[in-house]
């Protein structure tokens, strides 16, 4: 083509630029067919040369009759020059010869042939004035398949640059000899500054894996198919980004390779830095370890941007740093950092946690805020360091990301987006850490004295009874405050409150270091004395008893306070924790007897207690036989719109002799003696025999509760005899609802596990009572195939005015709706502690607000008036007309 294009130039020189003066001078030449033709006139070699030329010349007196027309002009128009030498040059249909003002003309016509064909013809047009009469000349040459192909590479070129994807097309050296735009867009190089260059010098770069690239062009070039790779690029501005190739050959029909051609596409933020997101995600779902996470994370972070060496500290509260992860830094390092306090000069870490901004140190050697912190990065050959506070959702920071180089420089834009991507759920994966550890805090501890709490102190003393070395002892005190129930109902909850925290200060003070003191709950308070004989632990009582004489100051008021206190000792009385606690209970009970504010040891007498025991069970045991037992159910109230949710079945025992005996008695009991199986299975039947027989009758109670005691989640046959007895009621399995405590899992036993997955397979729910009372991890309850959470009641008295509480209460809707489950509060007593609960979110409240624990009729008479209760309210916000409303409450 360009061998042509310089013919046609020497053309044009020839006979276009200085055409009047030479065409004047060649000497006439022979004759033509044509007469008085100019061209009779012109010589041999002339016409012999516009004969041959490829390009079709016309020549056009000022007549505007055609004087000269050459082959390559007949196959051009598809007329012969007989035809049309001599005539008008209207018969070419030549628009730039129709009219006679055109002397000079270059473009590119559609040219329509008297066959009615239609090529494309570049047409160049000039002049020249022969003995004073202008002439025109038109070179004219087909370009129609010269046209199509342009249309068809232009057409390629749109395509290829309406696509997102980078295309670059090279030579079998890799020199680029095409992008398109996209590449434009993502490298900065425009076309012009692409082509020529090799492709792996312009977008590779330090990080680059050019092996991967060159061994897939090697085997392009050794006839293997296509080939695809991940690689890091760079931009023009050095700027990374990571983007699949997918690289393939253009082969000639031999099967050479003419072209390599990639397509690449960005998978910086689709790919890597969704990854990042995903280890996070993925890693917390699994309940992996804060650190082990953050190990994951640093390591992923290098693995992508491989100029950083990454960390992670965590900011705890008092403002001190704890390296979390940080697997590239040297131990040595990681140590000296930890405890190190946050502040405005401390390295990038400290200072960024201090100010809660970013912090760069370009250069560590000279940054001031670097300099007594310098030595051991430097060390090891860091020599940079970037660091972002990660903050918690209240704003505290409470960790910092920091990204160290191995030369001066700043982070890259690829940088601040990994850490853009990185710290939202960095924040997250930290927060919950906190969480799940405050709630382990508030799972062992009394929320109002922050004592141990009852789960935290059966672990202590079983430690301490463990660690008692033979010949010694362990004493075990309980505390009951004297008369506190005047105090909570004269002066309120707040004086009790108070009057329970200073307690707490002064039994603290009448204890050694190695003793414990914890709260059992209430006005319950335990001393565990380790190496203290009775003696021993008598003295500590005699000591208590006096520190209480002295008044106490609640608000503005003087008090006296006491207490009553049972001691029992191991191994002397007792062997096991059980019967220890009973037996300072006991002892504790005696002193209460004895007039109040003194203390008991254990003694063989107080063992009557034991025979009273044995005749309960008798009793109990006869009352099972006997069908003594019942069921009173209460309402569990939806807190959207009031609806029923479901109900609760309670044991009630009424004994003859013994009058009302509560459950809470005779449950515990039932289950050290082995009736608890059987109490569990017929509390079951009676529930669901009760249902079928409400449903016949009509009223629509969506499902009952029944409460199980762990160990009837051993039997393995549970779930059998579940499904067994709702078939015998014709009952659903959502009609039924199990309550377990958190005991039931805890044990880690097979069966039980086994169980709940069967009992779940039924159909039929499982529901966590007295959910916050245990020590359950919130990992277990993810795995467990449980439906709903039960608030536990302890913690509705104080949820108005304790914070802790409230917290707990808030944890335990989060973590349900989180997981899925149903939230029931319990123990609801008035309308500001509902309100509050539907607030937070919760589902369902159950409490003596709406209804205390009903035998059957009663429950019945007062679900009916709840029903119209709820219609009259739901009149009143319909706005339904007065006589209407008489009318349904009439009917009500
Ligand atoms: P629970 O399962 O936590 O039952 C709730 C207890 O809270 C019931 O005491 C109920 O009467 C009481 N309660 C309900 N609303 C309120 C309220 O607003 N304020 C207060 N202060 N208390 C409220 P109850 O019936 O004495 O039962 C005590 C415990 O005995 C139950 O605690 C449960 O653990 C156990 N229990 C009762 N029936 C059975 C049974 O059939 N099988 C088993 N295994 N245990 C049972
Ligand atoms: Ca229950
Ligand atoms: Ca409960």
């Amino acid at each position: 083509m360009s061998r042509l294009g310089g013919a046609r130039r020497d053309r044009k020189k020839r006979l276009g630029h200085h055409r009047s003066a030479s065409l004047d001078r060649f000497p006439p030449g022979p004759t033509m067919s044509a007469s008085d033709c100019l061209v009779t006139e012109t010589p041999q070699l002339l016409l012999a040369a516009l004969e041959r030329a490829d390009d079709g010349v016309v020549i056009v007196d000022d007549a505007q009759r055609i004087i000269h027309f050459n082959t390559a002009a007949e196959r051009i128009w598809k007329l012969s020059r007989t035809e049309v030498l001599g005539r008008d040059a209207a018969v070419l249909t030549l628009k730039c010869l129709q009219a006679d003002a055109v002397t000079d003309f270059r473009d590119e016509i559609s040219l329509m042939r008297r066959d009615g064909s239609r090529i494309k013809v570049a047409i160049t047009l000039s002049s020249a004035t022969i003995d004073g009469a202008v002439h025109r000349i038109v070179f004219a040459r087909d370009v129609t398949a010269e046209a199509e192909r342009r249309a068809r590479i232009a057409l390629l070129h749109a395509v290829s640059d309406q696509t997102n994807r980078v295309v670059i097309i090279t030579d079998t050296e890799q020199n680029i000899v095409y992008v398109n735009s996209a590449f434009t867009s993502l490298f900065g190089y425009t076309s012009e500054e692409a082509e020529g260059r090799r492709a792996g010098e312009l977008i590779a770069g330090r990080h680059t894996d050019r092996k991967t690239v060159a061994k897939l062009v090697k085997r392009l070039m050794h006839g293997d198919r296509r080939g695809e790779a991940e690689v890091l690029a760079y931009d023009k501005d050095g700027e990374e980004i990571w983007v699949c190739a997918r690289i393939d050959a253009l082969r000639d029909k031999k099967g050479r390779v003419k072209h390599i051609f990639a397509l690449l596409e960005d998978i910086t933020e689709t790919k890597q830095l969704r990854s990042l997101q995903q280890l996070i995600m993925s890693a917390l779902a699994d309940e992996v370890p804060i650190a082990e996470i953050a190990d994951r994370l640093c390591r992923r972070v290098e693995e992508i941007a491989p100029d950083v060496v990454c960390s992670l500290l965590h900011v705890d509260a008092a403002g001190l740093i704890h390296p979390l992860g940080g697997p590239s830094l040297p131990e040595d390092y990681c140590r000296a950092l930890d405890g190190v306090a946050i502040g405005p000069n401390v390295g990038s870490c400290g200072t960024a946690a201090y100010y809660g901004e970013p912090v760069l140190a370009e250069d560590l050697d000279t940054d001031p805020r670097w300099q007594p912190y310098k030595a051991m990065p430097l060390g090891i050959g860091l020599r940079a360091c970037w660091s972002t506070p990660v903050k918690a959702k209240d704003g505290r920071v409470i960790a910092t990301f920091a990204f160290y180089y191995r030369e001066p420089r700043a982070p890259s834009n690829w940088h601040r987006r990994i850490v853009d991507a990185c710290v939202n759920l960095g924040a997250f994966a930290i927060e919950r850490k906190e969480a799940r550890a405050e709630i382990a805090r508030l799972a062992y501890h009394d929320i109002l004295t922050g004592l141990p709490n009852r789960a935290q102190l059966r672990h202590l003393i079983s430690a301490a009874i463990d660690a008692c070395p033979t010949g010694s002892h362990v004493a075990l005190a309980f505390l009951d405050v004297d008369h506190f129930k005047d105090v909570n109902d004269t002066l309120g909850h707040a004086a009790g409150d108070e009057l329970l925290i200073q307690l707490a200060q002064r039994l603290r003070e009448q204890i050694g270091p190695e003793d414990i003191l914890g709260r059992l709950g209430g006005d319950e308070f335990v001393v565990l004395l380790p190496h203290r004989d009775a003696e021993g632990a008598e003295r500590v009582a005699t000591g208590i008893t006096e520190a209480l004489a002295a008044p106490l100051r609640l608000g503005s008021r003087q008090m006296q306070m006491s207490a009553s206190i049972g001691i029992s000792l191991y191994p002397d009385h007792a062997t096991d924790i059980d019967t220890l606690m009973q037996q300072a209970d006991a002892a504790m009970y005696m002193a209460k007897q004895a007039g109040r504010s003194t203390h008991r040891l254990f003694s063989a007498e107080m063992n009557g207690l034991t025979e009273q025991r044995l005749a309960l069970i008798a009793a109990l045991r006869r009352a099972i036989a006997e069908g003594e037992l019942t069921l009173s159910y209460q309402p569990q109230i939806r807190s959207c719109d009031g609806a029923i949710h479901g109900l609760e079945a309670l044991a009630r025992w009424h004994d003859a002799e013994l009058g009302d005996v509560s459950p809470a008695k005779f449950i515990p009991l039932a289950e050290e003696c082995g009736l608890i199986e059987q109490i569990g299975l017929w509390s079951v039947r009676e529930a669901c025999r009760q249902m079928a027989s409400w449903r016949r009758a009509g009223l629509s109670i969506p499902c009952v509760s029944v409460n199980l005691s762990p160990i009837n989640f051993r039997n393995v046959t549970l779930a059998a005899r579940l499904a067994d007895i709702l078939a015998e009621y014709g009952l659903p399995p959502d009609a039924l609802m199990l309550e377990i405590t958190e005991g039931a899992f805890m044990q880690d036993s097979v069966a039980a596990l086994e169980t709940m997955n069967a009992i779940r397979e039924l159909g039929v729910g499982l529901s966590v009572d007295d959910f916050g009372t245990g020590y359950s991890s919130l990992s277990r309850l993810a795995h467990l195939p449980i439906r709903e959470l039960k608030i536990d009641r302890s913690f509705m008295r104080d949820i108005e005015t304790d914070a802790g509480a409230l917290a707990i209460a808030t944890a335990v809707v989060r973590v349900g709706q989180g997981l899925g489950m149903t939230v029931v509060a319990e123990g609801v007593e008035t309308e500001a502690q509902r309100k509050l609960l539907a607030d937070l979110g919760c589902d369902v409240v159950q409490g003596f607000l709406y209804a205390p624990a009903l035998p059957p009729v009663a429950f019945e008479r007062w679900l009916i008036e709840h029903c119209a209760e709820q219609a009259r309210a739901m009149l009143g916000r319909l706005d339904v007309a007065p006589a209407d409303r008489d009318v349904v409450k009439r009917s009500a």
